[in-house]
């Protein structure tokens, strides 16, 4: 795909069509990556039937939540710092990227004070780039029993960053990676309903390799216009 931007609507049916020419009968939702965008733009996809929205900073998302309807179904999908959680938790239907036991622990903590059950998603680095976060497969495979009886917590799924690269190849090949630790996974315990990879310019391949969350921002707002991460 070319164009710099393209209609939420548009994006929509293209989702459907790849969903429906890999024969995917399993959910598959859009998630809409707002981070650095203005209030304005979020605005605007909310009114053409956006109801869910990822963000990555704590202190913009809390800001933009306050000027925003109510209806919206937030993500969290960055990395989040321990100071932070308390923000997050109770607030955001999906948290994309727990990246170590100590944060998950932390979030069950928060979650069993406030009475409510926190969702997240366990991010991989699956590229192994040094800049990424997230898991080794081994450290997820070691974590995840000690995750699994946390109370606060239910872990969904994974998440993966695919690599920065043109390679299509090596794209299809982390993706096909973080849905094989998933099979892992669930042969150990419960089913995890939730893959969460692909962004504005590997989604396709996602897609094709079983994404149920795709994260898409600069494809559907054009480039991020606000300082920050
Ligand atoms: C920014 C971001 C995205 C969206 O990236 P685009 O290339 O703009 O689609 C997706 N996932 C995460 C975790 C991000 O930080």
């Amino acid at each position: 795909m070319t164009e710099e931007y393209i209609d939420y609507w548009q994006l929509l049916a293209s989702i459907d069509s790849i969903a429906a020419r890999e024969g995917r009968n399993d959910e598959v939702r859009l998630i809409a990556v707002s981070k650095n965008q203005p209030v304005e733009k979020l605005l605007g996809l909310y009114k053409q039937g956006c109801r869910l929205f990822g963000e990555s900073k704590v202190q913009e998302w809390v800001s933009k939540k306050e000027a925003l309807p109510k209806d919206i179904e937030w993500h969290f999908i960055g990395t989040l710092q321990k100071n932070k959680v308390r923000k997050v938790v109770g607030e955001v239907s999906l948290i994309h990227s727990i990246d170590s036991l100590e944060l998950a622990k932390k979030v069950a903590e928060v979650s069993v004070e406030k009475g409510v059950t926190s969702h997240i998603l366990l991010e991989v680095n699956t590229s192994m780039e040094g800049t990424k976060h997230g898991f080794t497969e081994e450290e997820v495979m070691e974590t995840y029993p000690q995750m699994q009886l946390l109370e606060g917590i239910s872990v969904d799924g994974l998440m993966t960053i695919g690599p920065n690269t043109e390679d299509e190849g090596k794209i299809r090949r982390a993706f096909k990676n973080l849905r094989e630790i998933k099979e892992k996974l669930e042969k150990a315990g419960k089913r995890l309903p939730h893959l969460s990879m692909g962004m504005s310019h590997d989604f396709q391949i996602a897609l094709e390799e079983g994404a149920t969350l795709i994260r898409v921002g600069t494809l559907l707002f054009g480039e991020r216009t606000q300082k920050g991460g």
